[in-house]
């Protein structure tokens, strides 16, 4: 299985799947993420795009809508839209992997039936509900409470920062709720909540540093009820639940964040090979070109983290270290090589229109969510057993 995942010898679907989702990005996304970024927009007509091409249903079973991928097929497809624009890749990132991934692993038949077809066709969205004002890093912190009240849960709190939570097409927001107390320690269950109960509030969207086309709402839960089957697994393991979720996306992630890091290394070759300076193009220059030389290897490696990453989680084997290993690496690298992309396009790297100077902002996040560096190195040293 690590073989065929390695990075020169991909199997032919996969290449072709690669291939497709790449000339999407260049004919479909690329000629409108300069207005989207500018008007803090939400590409919708990408958005559908995507869903015609069967992207938001690439890793699920056909009985579900979806194409009877896998994981990989994602990233790849992650890889390839992060490139061109982070905010359209992490829109199908949290789509599939935090908003429709929860309920296919978790969720009962009914559940299945009821929600995945209509994600996993990209009709609707749903968001990823964890992160609370008083709980990041610290998730298990989680504050937001769900009541049983007869044959309902009722819901009081917040979150913060819920990727694709306020857009027209979202439908679904699945919570993590304290639900009880187990000798002491905080019982945390998973619930899903239609963005149309009465009570639940999107909030205004924020004003971000970047991921500007991405829609991130915080949101109010008040005396939000819903029926009891809404409870997504079993009860009391919606942390364990999520935190399984957060595994497999790091991968996802990392995938995006190559994508982002290798944007860089081909808008640099390119602008290197063009812009003159002295009397020749700047990418005679040792020090463009040596540069140029550090992003490709730190693209390069980062790739080949969350190949590892994927080809251990398809595999069956335990990929939690090498995910966190490839979310780090591969965040490093995109904010790293947007940091060098932009120094190499001088002046026109500082204007918002150049996508180097989009990636110089978007790239920050990837450091930042599913996950601080700081908790992956955490998560990394647990598994040395320190
Ligand atoms: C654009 C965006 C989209 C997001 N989308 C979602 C989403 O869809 N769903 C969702 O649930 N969340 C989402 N998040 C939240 C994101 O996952 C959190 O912001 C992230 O996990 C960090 O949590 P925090 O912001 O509370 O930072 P904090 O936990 O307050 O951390 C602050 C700093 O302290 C460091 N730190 C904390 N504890 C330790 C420690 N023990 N040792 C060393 N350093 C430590 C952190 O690494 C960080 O540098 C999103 C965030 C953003 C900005």
């Amino acid at each position: 299985m690590t073989d065929y995942l390695s990075t020169g010898s991909l199997p032919e679907e996969y290449r072709q799947l690669a291939r497709t989702v790449r000339d999407f990005a260049q004919q479909v996304v690329a000629p409108v993420s300069a207005k989207h970024d500018a008007d803090h927009s939400f590409p919708y007509e990408v958005v559908a795009g995507m869903a015609d091409m069967g992207l938001f249903g690439l890793p699920f079973p056909e009985e579900f809508g979806g194409m009877g991928g896998d994981y990989f097929a994602l990233c790849l497809a992650l890889e390839e839209l992060g490139k061109v624009d982070q905010s359209v890749a992490i829109t199908l990132e949290a789509g599939v992997s935090l908003g429709a991934m929860p309920i296919y692993r978790f969720g009962n038949d009914d559940q299945r039936a009821e929600w995945l077809p209509q994600l996993t066709s990209g009709q609707a969205l749903a968001g990823f509900g964890l992160t609370e004002p008083d709980a990041g890093s610290d998730a298990g912190g989680t504050r937001t409470t769900a009541v049983e009240d007869g044959d309902s849960w009722v819901i009081n709190g917040s979150k913060q920062f819920i990727t694709n939570s306020g857009t027209d097409i979202t439908r679904l927001v699945t919570v993590t709720a304290v639900t009880g107390n187990n000798g002491g320690k905080k019982e945390i269950s998973t619930i899903l909540v239609p963005t149309s109960t009465p009570g639940f509030v999107a909030e205004p969207a924020y004003n971000k540093v970047g991921w500007n086309a991405s829609d991130t709402h915080p949101l109010s839960f008040t005396d939000v009820r819903v029926p009891r089957e809404n409870l997504l697994g079993e009860r009391g393991r919606g942390y364990a639940n999520f935190l399984r979720i957060l595994d497999e996306g790091r991968i996802a992630i990392a995938a995006l964040a190559v994508g982002a890091a290798q944007g860089c290394v081909d808008e640099s070759v390119r602008y290197a090979g063009e812009r003159q300076a002295f009397g020749q193009a700047i990418g005679r220059n040792q020090a463009i070109a040596f540069k140029i030389a550090r992003m490709e290897a730190r693209a390069h490696t980062a790739r080949t983290a969350y190949y590892d990453a994927a080809a251990l989680m398809l595999a069956g084997k335990p990929f939690k270290k090498q995910a966190s290993i490839a979310k780090m690496v591969a965040s490093e690298a995109a904010m790293d090589n947007a940091r060098d992309a932009t120094q190499i396009f001088g002046g026109n790297g500082f204007m918002n229109e150049y996508v180097v100077s989009r990636h110089y902002r978007d790239s920050k996040i990837l450091e930042i969510g599913e996950g601080t560096t700081e908790v992956q190195l955490m998560l990394i040293a647990r598994e040395l057993g320190l």
